[in-house]
């Protein structure tokens, strides 16, 4: 059976979620995702764009490499620069960037727990991060409510819960605390969402809570029940090791993913270190993530390599270089006239050989750093398309 994506030109004002398959033996799923900026299905893995731009691509590369959704900014770097005076003036984020397809932002939480390892820079206390402008030296209040505030202006298609996320290293007390004070925040969040639960401009946005927990499966389970219980739009799976730690994050998937329904959006946050990464989350239930690891990747030198194939009912990356990933620093590569990846239809692949990529890369060119974060990309977008028609097949 052949299976057809909706294809519909006309935007509708409306965030809806629809269940369009599930694979027969594992969790995987098929989501049909509805936003006023157009139709994504899932699995789907979003670019990041962390300062308003995914590095050395442009929106065209992105969508020519299948990104139907991309994270388009984070709140705390939005907050520092521009400001979100001109965002607001540009018209929000997606015009800002040009980028006119779903889009998600991120609430700063994640950077008040990294920037707070020097108090100098961040201090967390109940009512949010008080944190040093890095140029400036003013101090910007982030909390629930300002969060929220700045991502109606930026005027993503989803926003995120502004949350405490904590390290691995934390005991049970602290990130006890750190959870209860991420579920006070999370109603705070929530409640001035609906009370406009659209951006600045007029368009539906959805909010997604955040669990958090550690490493720690009484919490991980308190906090998934307690997000599943709020009306959001969808959920999200945070904390330092999700996609950082993999086996780590198969654990704590594998403690929440029966409390989950079925009906909502299920991402985590910071997935895909690696095209397999991808693979794994996806057959747990897991719809969407993000992860800056295959532009940075790229430029280093490190270009996914491997084919995808059938193993098991499932699907697997298989590569002869360690975790997928080709050195082109190596100077094996030297004279190899053979693509980066054979079955790869990027531009790169498509043009150019390993040889040219890693002479390129040796000398330094500009060119290079956009030639392989468009292949990079490429390969994570190949493996989500590959998921969603084995699950639709299976
Ligand atoms: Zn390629």
């Amino acid at each position: 059976m052949h299976f057809k994506y909706q294809n519909k030109m006309d935007k509708e004002n409306i965030f809806k979620t629809e269940l369009i398959g599930t694979h027969k033996s594992n969790k995987a799923r098929v989501l049909q995702v509805t936003t006023p900026h157009g139709i994504f299905h899932t699995p789907s893995f979003m670019p990041v764009g962390t300062r308003a731009a995914v590095n050395c691509m442009t929106t065209t590369n992105l969508e020519e490499s299948g990104a139907q959704i991309i994270l388009g900014g984070n709140t705390y770097h939005m907050l520092c620069a521009p400001g979100l005076e001109t965002i607001k003036l540009a018209g929000g984020m997606h015009k800002f960037m040009a980028w006119n397809k779903p889009m998600l932002i991120d609430s700063g939480g994640f950077q008040i727990f990294s920037l707070s390892k020097n108090s100098k820079i961040c201090k967390i206390d109940e009512t949010g991060g008080k944190f040093k402008h890095p140029n400036t030296g003013q101090v910007i209040h982030l909390t629930p409510e300002s969060s929220i505030i700045a991502q109606k202006i930026m005027g993503a298609d989803i926003v995120m819960a502004f949350d405490q996320c904590t390290a691995d290293t934390e005991d049970k007390d602290f990130v006890n605390k750190a959870m209860t004070r991420t579920h006070r925040w999370l109603k705070q969040s929530l409640n001035l969402h609906l009370q406009n639960p659209n951006s600045e401009y007029g368009l539906k946005q959805a909010f997604f809570g955040i669990i958090q927990g550690g490493f720690y499966e009484e919490l991980r389970k308190e906090s998934a029940e307690f997000i599943v219980s709020l009306n959001t739009d969808g959920i999200a799976i945070g904390g330092e090791s999700i996609g950082f730690d993999m086996d780590k994050t198969m654990q704590i998937l594998q403690w929440i993913e029966p409390i989950l329904p079925s009906n909502k959006v299920r991402y985590t946050m910071g997935v895909g270190l690696t095209p397999q990464n991808l693979l794994d989350v996806v057959q747990m239930g897991v719809d969407i993530f993000d992860c800056v690891a295959p532009t940075r990747n790229a430029r280093h030198g490190s270009l996914y390599s491997g084919e995808i194939k059938k193993v098991n009912n499932w699907l697997k990356f298989e590569s002869e270089f360690p975790n997928g990933k080709m050195n082109l620093n190596n100077a094996s590569h030297a004279n190899d006239m053979r693509p980066i990846m054979e079955t790869c239809q990027c531009y790169t692949c498509k043009n150019f050989s390993r040889a040219y990529m890693r002479y390129l890369l040796k000398s330094e060119s500009l060119l290079y750093y956009n030639l392989a974060s468009i292949h990079n990309i490429q390969v994570m977008q190949d493996v989500c398309k590959k998921m969603r028609q084995f699950i639709i097949e299976n």
